[in-house]
């Protein structure tokens, strides 16, 4: 196993490892000459750990930022947070046939790399994409770990180190993830943070409500049944018998003659009792007091990729066809197409204006990246040079996935819609099949804007239902 090190501990121990090199920390991407199958990290210092794995996490090349991290630790174990960032860890005690067993976990991740659909030269700058990859590489699944040296108390260690501050990131891209259906996540437990500096670490108190102090003290109330007096316990204390203080007789037990019906918080500041304290927290961090109901509450969740995560992990977010389309034409984000698409539904109820929608997706779009590699990219930019040729200047083009293709054709009857699609589709066809002998699935579908129709996503969700595939014999799209 070729492992790069990175350590501030002079003699590295004898591993079933090679050392490819030794790594500086402010100069990592430059030691690197290949990718190595693992990274180790040798050092008794947590700080000195996680910077190691930040620099390493904030790489871009795939096949090095998602390499294993080995921790080799000194004399003393690091806490849960800091053992969570790196993927192995080898006790400073570990025999050989342990570290050969905790090494095995090396070959699974990097299994899953092999996976990746990684163009060369193509990077991740995409945190969002990063974080996805990362968990797909490590077995699809992420879990807060709980640490007093965290400074959210729950965290996801590993992620945090594709992040360069302390804030609310990984939540948020997790939450991110989770909304895009990359990820599924099961509810774990819910966490107040501080609403000035967010750290988790809060003492809750009873406080007075009427003077703020929580120097209370809590006491018994006691109700004596002969007389009907309720009154605290202390007022009854008589040495070590319990006198009633309105009837003067001595209590015989509990449940027989007196019972405690509830507590009462009495405060020592300004002795006023109450049974109803206010709850205060304070912030072991920044000292911030508030209440409860103004704090920050999330909910922390253990996370599994789904399905679509996956085949995202695998094949990567920012689509190239996107990419490729918006450099060559003027290209609408879905948003705005929608916008306009609306006012043209509206248009054409209100002045008999004849226009159409046309649609067209390149089904196994990921095969054609599969395929090409980072050569899809001239690919696409051939695709839309045939669509900015069949279209005029007054055509909205949009894409609305990966791979979706919605194009607005104003004052164009369905047929017209046909004369473009047709020419679009067979231009394409032609230009996947005979100049890279690839087969293609193309799906299309045209679409005029009726009387009836009323909101755009329901004409485009219409349009989507109604699209078929296109016949590589056929001369005909329709
Ligand atoms: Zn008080
Ligand atoms: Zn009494
Ligand atoms: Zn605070």
């Amino acid at each position: 196993m070729k492992v790069y090190v990175i350590k501030d501990l002079v003699e590295l121990p004898d591993l079933p490892v090679e050392v490819a090199g030794e790594l500086d920390l402010e100069a990592l991407e430059k030691g690197i000459s290949e990718a190595p199958e693992a990274f180790l990290v040798y050092t008794a210092n947590p700080s000195f750990l996680e910077k190691a794995c930040q620099a390493i996490r904030h790489l871009s090349d795939p096949l090095l930022y998602l390499r294993p991290i080995l921790l080799l630790e000194g004399e003393e174990q690091f806490s849960r947070r800091f053992r969570a960032m790196a993927d192995v860890v080898l006790p400073a005690e570990a025999e050989g046939r342990e570290v050969k067993r905790r090494l095995r976990k090396v070959d699974r991740i990097n299994q899953q790399i092999d996976r990746l659909n990684v163009f060369q030269g193509v990077s991740d700058s995409n945190v969002v994409l990063k974080v996805l990859r990362y968990i797909y590489t490590r077995g699809g699944e992420i879990e807060p770990v709980r640490d007093a040296f965290s400074f959210f108390g729950l965290s996801y260690p590993p992620l945090e180190n594709f992040f360069t501050r302390q804030d609310f990131s990984v939540f948020n891209v997790l939450d991110l993830l989770e909304e895009k259906r990359f990820l599924t996540g099961e509810f774990y437990e819910k966490v107040h943070f501080c609403n000035k500096c967010h750290f988790a670490f809060l003492n809750f108190m009873e406080v007075c409500p009427n003077c703020g102090s929580g120097d209370l003290t809590i006491e018994n109330l006691i109700h004596h049944f002969p007389c009907a007096y309720v009154g605290p316990e202390e007022d009854f204390k008589k040495g070590d018998t319990f006198v009633c203080p309105k009837c003067g007789r001595e209590l015989k037990g509990l449940g027989v003659d007196f019972d405690r019906p509830a507590t009462i918080y009495r405060c020592n500041h300004c002795r006023y009792v109450t049974q109803d304290p206010q709850v205060k927290t304070v912030c072991f961090y920044c000292g911030k007091e508030s209440f409860p109901e103004d704090l920050i509450l999330r909910t922390v969740k253990a996370y599994r990729l789904t399905a679509l995560g996956e085949n995202v992990a695998i094949y990567g977010m920012e689509s190239l066809l996107f990419t490729a389309l918006k450099e060559n034409l003027d290209l609408l984000s879905y948003e705005t197409f929608l916008t306009i698409l609306k006012l043209e539904i509206e248009r054409c109820r209100r002045y008999g204006v004849r226009s159409s929608l046309v649609a067209f997706q390149i089904v196994n779009i990921n095969e054609i990246y599969g395929r090409l590699g980072s050569r899809a990219l001239e690919l696409f930019k051939e695709i839309s040079a045939v669509i900015r040729a069949v279209t005029r200047k007054c055509d909205v083009v949009s894409i609305m996935n990966e791979s979706l293709i919605l194009i607005l054709l104003p004052h164009t009857p369905e047929g017209g819609a046909e004369v473009v699609l047709n020419r679009m589709v067979t231009r394409i066809n032609q230009l996947l099949l005979q100049n890279l002998g690839i087969e293609v699935i193309i799906k299309f579908g045209k679409r005029e804007i009726s009387d009836t129709d009323r909101e755009p996503v329901a004409l485009i969700e219409t349009l989507l239902n109604e699209m078929v595939l296109y016949e590589k014999k056929g001369e005909s799209a329709s």
